[in-house]
């Protein structure tokens, strides 16, 4: 007897449909220490509509939070507070780093400020410039969103998540504000 589907099926896998979902809802925590944070700021704003990709919720407590976005130069005195926040947001986390001095300490080539916050947490999308515009960082969203679909929820994600627990671990035996690389940390890579 020949079953007579209704319009519109849409098939796919559980794994795919969950990862769908997770990209679709980014919740960011604003890390925003200088003039990026301006153009975070502007991202946020009605102009550009980041809820057309999900994204436009943004929370101040990093529980509520899966998407870290650090904008700006961190001074090794803050360090312990990202190193803090974002050990208290949930996984599955992601992070970008967002203009030349998060990625790499930019111009600030000097003790105090962190040379790359990739030192002492995972980042997963680096968005070049001084100060990146709006649209570059919508495109890193864009781009992210790709890579969590990519990943899945169960295999990739279980081996990427191995890597962050790794790094984790190094965190917590890293003290607080030290400014050596936790072992086993990448290298510091230019946007
Ligand atoms: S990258 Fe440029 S705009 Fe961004 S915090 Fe550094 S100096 Fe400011």
């Amino acid at each position: 007897m020949a079953v007579e589907l209704p319009e519109n099926v849409v098939v796919s896998k559980l794994d795919q449909l969950a990862s769908w979902c997770r990209k679709n809802s980014l919740w960011p925590m604003p890390f925003a220490t200088a003039c990026c944070g301006i153009e975070l700021m502007a991202t946020g704003a009605s102009r550009h509509d980041l809820a057309r990709f999900g994204a436009e919720v943004f929370r101040f407590s990093p529980r509520q939070c899966d998407l870290m976005i650090v904008a700006g130069r961190v001074v090794m005195k803050m360090l312990p507070v990202l190193q803090r926040i974002w050990q208290q947001m949930h996984e599955p986390k992601w992070c970008i780093s967002m203009g030349a001095c998060a990625s790499t300490g930019g111009v600030f080539d000097t003790y105090a400020v962190v040379q790359g916050i990739d030192r002492f947490i995972p980042v997963d999308m680096y968005v070049p410039g001084c100060p990146p515009r709006p649209e570059q960082l919508i495109q890193s969203i864009i781009d992210l969103q790709d890579k969590i679909q990519r990943e899945g929820t169960l295999q990739g994600k279980e081996f990427d998540l191995k890597n962050r627990q790794g790094l984790n671990r190094a965190l917590l035996e890293l003290p607080l504000g030290s400014g050596a690389p936790p072992q086993g940390a990448p290298a510091t890579v230019a946007p």
